[in-house]
């Protein structure tokens, strides 16, 4: 029996860069300075050059980078912040405990990010700011959801837990990385995301000296002189141990975006012949890392395929079944309803994503593909 099948191998990712991971922890534990050591400072200013952003500030997690993103950006409760239904439910709710108001924008159906042409028509007067989400390894529509910002004096924070590493290419050529476009970029460094580390991990992008200020404060208890507070924050901090791993990864990062870009090709090519599945759709300003591979599965079997892929032993998974805006915790108090997103609804309902990672080889999709073959037969 071969190895079975994974959804994100990273036992394999690690056994190729063991030796240079394996040194690292170890003289992180040599050292002992287990917080704030110097490892994290590398690592922010080595992914400070990486994006070509100002400052990196990394955080305890994703989830707490959004979080903190908001709470610098000086919002008052009942502020509108929009965002779309159609992601992890982290975005929303980060909004939602903050006591600011999440407004959703629907996705566009063919990149699953969101739709500029809605965005206009949901900002009111007391809209904050917007949250795009760079869902799956593609960038927003970050030229034209600026546009808009700059118009209606909004801020953006882009949620880029899932496409660090992706390139945006402006009208005018210009070429920006992921998470450095808006006020403020947020990513994770969750295990299975591109750029993961061995825990939770997290970072806050800007090229605003202020803001930098701020967000360095709010992750430190409000405090940059230790003991006095001048602002209320909270503990959020990514520990030495994480930054060595990712300072190591750092270096890998493009060419795990190859690889799973080439594994995508790979698999669109060999499904491209089953009418039933739509292949994903590349927009012409964002190139695509892949954190997920997700068809689209019409004429209602999505959940028979997804069966029929468990029972053959093949992982697979649906992000994300139900959208945000009619999930339990939203619908009490926002009075959203079903019907109100209909695209996200609709996807929520077609998507499936497929094994995805940067040491899938042609021969394990293979294996994959057959099984879905004999699926359509
Ligand atoms: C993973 C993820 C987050 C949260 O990251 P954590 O590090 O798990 O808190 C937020 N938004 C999106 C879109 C994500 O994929």
């Amino acid at each position: 029996m071969t190895q079975k099948i994974q959804m994100v191998d990273l036992k394999a990712q690690y056994l190729e860069i063991k030796p240079e991971i394996d040194a690292a922890i170890q003289s992180v534990i040599d050292r002992s300075a287990f917080i704030n050591g110097q490892e994290v400072k590398d690592f922010a200013k080595n992914l400070e050059d990486y994006l070509g952003a100002k400052h990196v500030i990394p955080c305890g997690n994703g989830t707490d980078a959004i979080q903190i993103a908001l709470m610098a950006l000086g919002l008052e409760p009942g502020d509108e912040v929009i965002t779309v239904p159609f992601t992890f439910v982290a975005t929303a709710e980060v909004i939602a405990l903050l006591q600011l108001k999440p407004v959703f924008v629907d996705v566009n159906p063919c990149t699953f990010t969101l739709d500029e042409y809605q965005l206009e028509k949901a900002i009111t007067p007391k809209t904050k700011c917007i949250i795009p989400v760079h869902l799956f390894g593609q960038i927003s529509n970050m030229e034209a959801i600026m546009e808009i910002a700059n118009k209606h004096n909004l801020s953006v924070v882009e949620d880029n837990a899932q496409a660090i590493g992706a390139d945006f290419t402006f009208s005018d050529g210009a070429v920006k990385k992921a998470g450095t476009i808006g006020t403020i970029g947020t990513t994770s460094f969750f295990p299975s995301k591109n750029l993961g580390c061995y825990g939770d991990g997290g970072a806050i992008f800007t090229n605003d000296d202020d803001l930098a200020t701020e967000l360095r404060m709010i992750i430190n208890h409000g405090s940059r002189i230790k003991y006095y507070h001048p602002t209320i924050g909270v503990n959020s901090r990514l520990d030495t141990m994480q930054a060595a791993v990712l300072d190591i990864k750092l270096k890998h990062l493009d060419r795990y975006c190859q690889s799973r870009f080439e594994a995508a090709q790979y698999y669109n090519e060999k499904l491209a012949t089953i009418g039933e599945l739509k292949t994903p759709k590349i927009a012409s300003y964002s190139s695509h890392v892949f954190h997920q591979y997700t068809l689209l599965v019409e004429g209602g079997k999505r959940d028979a395929l997804l069966e029929h892929l468990k029972k053959h032993d093949i992982p697979c998974a649906v992000y994300y079944p139900v959208p945000l805006h009619m999930q339990e915790a939203y619908v009490k108090t926002s009075g959203y309803k079903e019907g109100d997103m209909p695209v996200s609804e609709s996807l929520a309902a077609r998507v499936l994503s497929l094994p995805m990672h940067s040491e899938l080889d042609r021969k394990t999709q293979d294996e994959i593909l057959s099984v879905i073959y004999t699926f359509f037969e």
